[in-house]
């Protein structure tokens, strides 16, 4: 993508895949700004559930450390600062700009573009409760007693699967990643 497409798909509505169609989704900002405030529609309606409190949480922490990565990489480009960030963005993405100022933006808004859709978005993978991690040995981790283990298999919202050679198990304890060939002992897990 463009550095120009990827300023406009976080600053702007654009259109893009909705559930198979295309649709008129809002600036990836604007719904950022709406989960801090937890007006995003759809679950709970203002119901305050210990999940929307963290997604909430997790999406101002993210909100405030583009703002400010953009803000100070802006000013070091420009010399100044402009009123707003979307401001910023739009004439990051407007600009004209070295190759490796260029790479740069275009590499940090990819980031901030993924960052966004997997807090709103996150994949539906399955839980694999009762397995232990052959990485860090567990199968439950922190305070919350959350499972370790998440198996990246499914191919959409509906949980169709996809081949098993796209399989990828994850570890959300020791960030310890398995990729099909390496999923002997999940087989033999699941199987006992
Ligand atoms: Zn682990």
């Amino acid at each position: 993508m463009t550095l120009r497409s990827l300023a406009q798909e976080l600053t702007e509505p654009h259109l893009t895949m909705i559930g198979g169609r295309i649709g008129k989704a809002p600036g990836l900002l604007t719904e950022l700004r709406e989960a801090v405030s937890g007006s995003t529609s759809g679950d709970g309606g203002g119901s305050a559930s210990k999940v929307g409190i963290l997604v909430n949480a997790s999406a101002l922490d993210l909100l405030n450390a583009i703002e400010v990565e953009v803000r100070s990489s802006f000013a070091d480009r420009h010399g100044q600062g402009a009123p707003t960030l979307e401001k910023c963005i739009e004439l990051i993405g407007e600009g004209e700009h070295p190759t490796e100022w260029q790479e740069y933006f275009a590499g940090r808004f990819t980031g901030y573009r993924d960052q966004i859709n997997g807090l709103l978005r996150p994949k539906k993978m399955r839980r694999l409760d009762g397995v232990a991690c052959p990485s860090c040995g567990l199968s439950m981790f922190g305070e919350e007693r959350s499972t370790c283990l998440y198996l990246d298999c499914y191919l959409n919202e509906d949980k169709e699967l996809k081949h098993i050679s796209e399989w990828q198990v994850h570890c959300q304890s020791c960030n310890a990643t398995w990729v099909h060939g390496d999923m002997q002992w999940l087989l033999v897990a699941l199987g006992q």
